[in-house]
């Protein structure tokens, strides 16, 4: 096959937009995918200040890399889980990658803050990938608060996208139907949240992050059991694959006549929030959830002696 742009061999190819790219010209289509992205979505502009959510895998960092590379302000965001084996690993990755490349970075660390990951699941009787992603939301949208930040961006691609709007259509979830986008507005103590990489596949990513050397951390976490959304992502690579272009379509076409509709029912159900007594965070309790997990666990720490 050869470069659509360029007419050298091609070593990426992509059946769902009818092309295929060699090594130089491949970063180019990226770049246009994540600027269309960002152009339609209206995610941000050249004046905003951005908090991008990095966790040391492919699509964080090569996320960050683009953002950096088209003139955008950027400044990392990473979350030290305090897993052991896994989360060292995944911060040096992180460090290395933004010094490397000049970039701001702030770490955010779960042990110091009294809730590492491990706590989590030796302590909470809830699945620790669901007490886990609570917290890190919490703490990405706190600390882009505080810190001013007009947009947090997250690494977010096609691939996990479609398999969560997959999972909550098998559930007719409308409150989850109607948040989800690439783009969720700010709204009164929620800074506004962007996926600039929507566009992209996971192997879209996977392809750009190897082609301009990007050190990724992809060792799996040692508390994954079975990822999420994996047999999703299964079912929806076999239709891809029968179907180019299938992915982004059902996708586009979701936020173009699926979520207007569902937006529109669950307008009236929104619960009265105020700030958190312990932390700030919006909530609809005195004290917000995840500070409440913080201190139950703190407690089944001190009984335990
Ligand atoms: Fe957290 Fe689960 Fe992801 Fe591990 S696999 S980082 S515990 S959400
Ligand atoms: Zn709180």
């Amino acid at each position: 096959m050869k470069c659509t742009r360029c007419r050298k061999t091609a070593h990426v190819s992509l059946p769902s937009h009818h092309s295929g790219f060699c090594a130089d010209c491949y970063p180019l289509f990226f770049t246009k995918q994540v600027e269309t992205a960002i152009r339609r979505e209206k995610m941000f502009t050249h004046e905003d200040r951005i908090l991008v959510a990095l966790s040391g895998g492919k699509d964080s960092l090569a996320l960050m890399l683009e953002l950096k590379l088209q003139g955008y302000d950027v400044t990392g965001l990473h979350i030290d889980l305090g897993i052991p084996n896994s989360s060292e690993k995944a911060r040096r990755k992180v460090e290395d990658f933004c010094t490397l490349h000049g970039l701001p970075l702030r770490v955010f660390e779960m042990a110091a803050w009294g809730l590492p990951i491990p706590d989590v699941k030796k302590y909470v009787k809830r699945p620790v990938c669901a007490v886990c992603g609570k917290m890190k939301r919490h703490h990405f949208n706190r600390i882009a608060v505080e810190e001013g930040f007009d947009v947090l961006a997250t690494g977010h691609n096609l691939d996990d996208e479609v398999a969560r709007l997959f999972a909550n259509t098998l559930r007719w979830d409308t409150a989850y139907l109607s948040d989800q986008g690439p783009v969720l507005p700010a709204s009164e103590g929620f800074v506004r949240k962007v996926k600039p990489l929507f566009r992209l596949s996971e192997y879209e990513t996977a392809n750009y992050a190897f082609l301009k050397g990007i050190e990724i951390h992809s060792d799996p976490c040692p508390y994954a059991g079975g990822a999420s959304f994996t047999g999703h992502k299964e079912l929806w690579g076999e239709l891809e694959h029968r179907s180019p272009g299938q992915k982004l379509q059902f996708y586009q076409a979701f936020l173009k006549n699926g979520k207007p509709a569902f937006a529109r029912q669950e307008k009236e159900t929104g619960a009265v929030l105020a700030p958190c007594t312990e932390c700030g965070s919006p909530t609809s309790a005195e004290i917000c959830s995840v500070c409440r997990i913080r201190a139950a666990v703190a407690e089944s720490r001190a009984q335990e002696g």
